[in-house]
């Protein structure tokens, strides 16, 4: 039997299934991911350092025109067809959820609905003081107003993207993420290298490990099918066979 029914096989006969994407889903929606050779955003800037809690405190200068900048580089991204088979997936009810390392809205944009952001989003701000939130947009703005760092309206303290950086703790969706992956039978991981911790002991958590990557993961050894490719073409024929009859 192949894999990519294989893959379909062990899906239809799970009965919770969750998802778990990286920046691989997202570079065929032209963002870059960290770690494939050659990609244009980050070649001048090391994302660890740039979006780091220390150059944050310690240079927010520095962080509101680097780091701050990348963030920025994926607000007009469309989602491709890897985010919109899995939103089709969650809507036939093939899988619960999904858990991303992304920070890029792709999922929600497809029409997602059970998403969790374990490295936070793009869309909010709070202050490091109060922690009011604020819209992203609010902080651009303040930002291309010359406030820099910006700061917080109610009181004052400097406001943050609400993205999970090198040093920040993980936020509350982490622990149901790792929960969700104890009680699924099947977790199918689409487009990470699995390096970053502790995102990546939840594949060793799963029953069932399916992954879909371009390039070789840290985790492959434990994967019950391995499909290297294109996330969106190994999905799409996921999903054909799926619903085939
Ligand atoms: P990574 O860069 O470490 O690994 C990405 C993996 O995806 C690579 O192994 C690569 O071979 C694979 N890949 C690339 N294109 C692919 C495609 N079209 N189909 C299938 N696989 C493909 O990414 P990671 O494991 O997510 O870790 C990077 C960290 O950086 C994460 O914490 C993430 O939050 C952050 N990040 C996020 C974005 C985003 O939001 N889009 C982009 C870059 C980095
Ligand atoms: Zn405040």
């Amino acid at each position: 039997m192949d894999k990519i029914k294989r893959a379909s096989e062990l899906i239809k006969k799970s009965s919770k299934t969750m998802v778990l994407t990286g920046a691989g889903i997202s570079t065929e929606s032209g963002i870059p991911d960290f770690r494939s050779p050659g990609t244009g955003l980050w070649e001048n800037t090391d994302p660890m350092e740039a979006l780091s809690t220390t150059v944050l405190y310690n240079d927010p200068e520095k962080f509101y025109s680097e780091g701050y900048k990348m963030l920025l580089g994926m607000k007009d991204a469309k989602p491709n067809r890897a985010h919109l088979v899995l939103a089709e997936m969650e809507k036939r009810g093939f899988i619960k959820g999904i858990i991303t390392q992304n920070i890029d809205n792709l999922h929600h944009k497809a029409g997602s609905k059970y998403v969790l952001e374990v490295h936070g989003n793009t869309r909010e701000g709070s202050c490091m003081d109060c922690g009011k939130k604020v819209p992203l947009d609010v902080m651009t703005q303040k930002i291309n107003e010359g406030q820099i760092p910006p700061k917080c309206n109610s009181c004052q303290g400097t406001l943050r993207p609400d993205v999970i950086m090198f040093g920040d703790m993980l936020p509350e969706d982490f622990s149901i993420a790792s929960n969700e992956v104890s009680t699924s039978d099947l977790l199918i991981v689409v487009g990470s290298s699995l390096v970053v911790s502790p995102v990546n002991y939840l594949p060793q958590m799963a029953k069932n490990l399916i992954i879909i990557n371009k390039g070789r993961s840290a985790m492959d050894h434990y994967s019950d099918i391995l499909l290297n490719g294109s996330a969106s073409d190994i999905l799409e024929a996921i999903l054909e066979e799926l619903v085939e009859e």
